[in-house]
């Protein structure tokens, strides 16, 4: 059964007309799913209880199972574990800024795009989330806290570029000024560098912003850490990265995993300055999450600090990522993996 989440405004217009309802109930539904975040059918009482039962007899309404929340201490970031109907499991972590709740989301289940220094892809790749099982994240996160997520970014298990389709309709549902409408300014899609992904958001319409996980600034070091750099060189990237800019106005922003011995030499530092300096791109500095798997470490605090001191005096708009839970399970992936006890 289809997840009527799933279905755009529109969409549900043209199926409750063919269920012979009147298109003013399709204002009534999405507003019960989408503002007020119901799980069930019956939640829907302006509804009459005939098409309650119709709709609950040709979609479905999915509802993640809250399987854990690890709350940490020291910044109250909430990471939320979600159990999905196939006994699958996905990541959200939920943090508060100055600006308002911020919440990082799933895509995927598992990822296959092998980067060296992430936990989510040591699975490999199980399934795409639907564009219902990314929404579901968000609301059962406003359910369980009771307060409404200010921005969204895309940057959970997964590699959203990988799951065009449901990630875009998911950004379309969620902005939909008839239901949650969220500004399209408040969601970030993050992209390890799937070029015609890219490429092809450039040209959505959509207003987000686009985090490229650059992480390297010449092929031959991109390629020993990320294997997508295999089949995309940097030129190509900052082609499509000069094209999203040029058709949305909005500027890129480089995320920049920091490796100790591996991305944080001085030349690392002139090649991003070479990079992010021309177009006006933010660079977002990530010390690694230590993943045990993986023998990444990040690199000492004063080298991180210097590393961005020297991007700022070349005229690069530089911050180093918040560190927020490192005292829960802090590195994307960690978690599911606990549960699944992936390899
Ligand atoms: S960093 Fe992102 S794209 Fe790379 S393996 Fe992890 S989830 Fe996938």
């Amino acid at each position: 059964m289809k997840d009527i989440k799933e279905l755009t405004f529109e969409e549900l217009k043209t199926e409750l007309a063919a269920m012979d309802e009147k298109p003013f109930r399709a204002g009534q539904i999405f507003s019960w799913l989408h503002k007020r975040f119901v799980t069930d059918f019956d939640q829907m009482t302006d509804l009459s209880i005939g098409l309650r039962k119709k709709l609950s007899e040709n979609y479905s309404l999915t509802v993640h199972e809250l399987e854990e929340v690890q709350v940490s201490k020291a910044d109250g970031t909430r990471k939320y574990l979600f159990k999905l109907c196939d006994g699958e499991f996905v990541e959200a972590v939920r943090m508060i800024y100055h600006h308002g709740v911020s919440l990082c989301i799933s895509s995927q289940v598992g990822c296959r795009q092998g980067c060296r220094f992430c936990a989510s892809t040591l699975g490999g790749l199980v399934r795409n989330l639907t564009a219902a099982e990314m929404l579901e994240q968000v609301y059962s996160v406003i359910r369980e806290s009771g307060e409404r997520v200010d921005s969204i970014v895309m940057m959970g298990i997964g590699e959203p570029m990988d799951n065009y389709d449901e990630a875009v309709r998911f950004v379309r549902l969620i902005t939909d000024e008839r239901g949650y409408d969220l500004s399209g300014r408040n969601i970030t899609i993050s992209s390890c560098g799937l070029v015609p992904g890219i490429r092809k958001l450039a040209e959505e319409g959509l207003k987000v912003t686009l985090a490229l996980s650059l992480h390297a600034v010449s092929d031959e070091k991109r390629k020993k850490i990320m294997p997508v750099a295999e089949r995309f060189t940097i030129e190509e990237l900052m082609d499509a990265v000069d094209l999203y800019f040029e058709k949305t106005g909005r500027r890129v922003s480089f995320e920049y995993a920091l490796i100790a011995g591996v991305n944080d030499t001085d030349e690392d530092i002139a090649g991003l300055v070479r990079l992010a300096g021309s177009r006006g791109c933010h660079v977002n500095l990530i010390p690694v999450n230590p993943v045990t798997e993986r023998g990444m470490k990040e690199p000492d605090r004063t080298v991180v600090l210097n590393f961005k001191n020297k991007l700022e005096k070349k005229g690069i708009n530089a911050t180093i990522r918040r560190e927020m839970g490192r005292d829960i399970d802090g590195a994307c992936g960690q978690l599911r993996r606990k549960h699944r006890e992936l390899p």
